[in-house]
């Protein structure tokens, strides 16, 4: 029977459905900046929930939002002197990117907060219609003051909380710990019209209004970060409860651990930040999502590219094991190895630690048995979403290649008419003493693969490395 760790409870606990349908609420990424490492261990482990659930003949309905409108979206809208419409998209399109790459099942629904502002807007009038929000000069807020059972998720206490919290100068709101469910707009800032007052939705009431909207008012798990506890979900169920007394909101929380770099939080005051894209680039989406699964989701865990470098050595490992064999599970063995491991709050690790076992004792089989065993640990991994076919990360699509040399001005239609014309235009840097630029361009293109050599008498050459 499978179990999971409730946050609400802070235990294991058994997972007890009562019917097929389950609903999952994955709070997705803010599209401020670039997806981090830590954006893609919480798709991927959540994946892995999704994937097992649907193993185990559950009718999942998957939902992960986007927020698309934020303090921080427009604040690095200003600083690039672009819409945060244009931001919105462009960074919703590189998570797009990582999650494909990474393999993570494609939610049933993707809302964008932006779509939903009707509802947003009609979520916070029951609120005040229950007496659990007022309206200021600055907005409307939420009255923690009305919510006997704040905290309950997260266990702090109102003192840690109050001296916790960052009052914004112009919040005039009546305790320190409300907080804002409609912000009024201020000059040039982008703005729905509301009831109250022209402005935007908090960043809570977001999620809030998105899950009823799409799910209904109860739903069966809400996963995120570890790092969303509080106060995000703290004030999601300070909200469901505002607005719907009566109804239980989420049965089970779950929360996925934070990524470590060298021993310390990956927090973005640090600096420390690589980009997911760098990494699934440089090594293929599949190594970052067998990376992901070295790891029980709930713990922290530690990332330098030797890892990676380990990973990638395991998965090259695990997909020449079970080349040529069909995905099928024959072996009971393996059938308990993953299911116990997977019941025990999705323990990947231990689930890794008993297959590699079995395929290091694998020799002394027979051809049948070492057949089954092969075929079965191939359904397991497929199951879990790795295809086990060998990536070469050199083979560029052609959707790759012309994005490549669009950056030259150059128009693709083939590896040697783009290459001849690049070719051209470094010949030109270099005729006009340019040699900087012109290493540059030699530079970029070994990133596809391709290795220019330099002047011989009969011209350049170049060769697809
Ligand atoms: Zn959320």
């Amino acid at each position: 029977m499978l179990k999971l760790h409730n946050s609400y409870s802070n235990s294991i606990e058994k997972i007890d459905l009562n019917k097929r349908e389950v609903k999952i609420y994955l709070c997705g990424p803010t599209v401020q900046s670039s997806p981090h490492l830590g954006h893609g261990r919480s798709a991927v482990v959540f994946d892995f929930l999704v994937r097992y659930l649907k193993y185990l003949k559950y009718n999942v309905i998957f939902v992960r939002n986007i927020t698309d409108i934020d303090d921080k979206i427009i604040e690095k809208s200003f600083e690039e002197g672009i819409s945060y419409k244009e931001l919105a998209i462009r960074v919703s399109k590189e998570f797009d990117y990582a999650y494909q790459k990474l393999n993570c099942i494609k939610p049933h629904k993707e809302p964008r907060a932006t779509e939903f502002i009707k509802e947003i807007i009609s979520y916070i009038e029951t609120l005040i219609k229950n007496e659990y929000a007022y309206i200021t000069k600055s907005g409307v807020y939420y009255d923690i003051s009305k919510f006997d059972e704040y905290l309950l998720l997260s266990g702090r206490t109102k003192n840690e909380v109050i001296s916790g919290t960052r009052v914004e100068l112009e919040e005039d709101k009546n305790a320190p710990e409300d907080f804002a469910l409609w912000k009024f707009s201020k000059e040039n800032e982008p703005y729905w019209e509301s009831p109250w007052g022209n402005g935007r939705p908090g960043w809570h009431i977001e999620c809030s209004s998105m899950i009823e909207a799409i799910l209904g008012r109860t739903i069966d798990f809400h996963c995120g970060g570890n790092d969303l506890i509080f106060p995000h979900h703290e004030n999601e169920i300070a909200q469901s409860k505002g607005a719907y007394p009566k109804e239980q909101f989420v049965k089970y929380w779950l929360h996925n651990g934070m990524l470590n770099l060298s021993g310390k939080k990956m927090s973005k005051s640090d600096g420390n930040i690589k980009l997911l894209n760098e990494y699934i680039d440089e090594f293929s989406g599949p190594v970052l999502r067998f990376f992901f699964l070295k790891s029980q989701y709930r713990s922290p865990q530690e990332f330098n590219v030797n890892l990676l470098k380990e990973s990638e050595s395991t998965l090259n490992n695990l997909i020449d094991f079970t080349y040529g064999v069909d995905s099928e599970l024959k072996s009971k063995e393996v059938l308990d190895i993953f299911e116990d491991s997977m019941n025990e709050d999705l323990n990947t690790p231990k689930m890794l630690g008993s297959l590699f076992k079995l395929i290091n004792e694998s020799d002394t089989l027979n051809e049948q048995k070492l057949s089954e065993l092969k075929s079965s640990i191939k359904f397991v991994f497929n199951l879990l979403g790795f295809d086990l076919i060998k990536v070469d990360n050199n083979q560029k699509t052609d959707e790759e290649l012309t994005k490549f040399f669009k950056k030259y001005e150059i128009k693709f239609e083939n590896v040697n008419q783009a290459v001849s014309e690049f070719i051209n235009k470094r010949e030109d840097l270099r005729k006009q003493k340019d040699f900087e630029s012109a290493d540059k361009m030699r530079e970029s293109i070994l990133g596809i693969g391709i290795s220019l050599e330099d002047g011989t008498d009969s011209g350049w050459s170049w060769k697809n490395s």
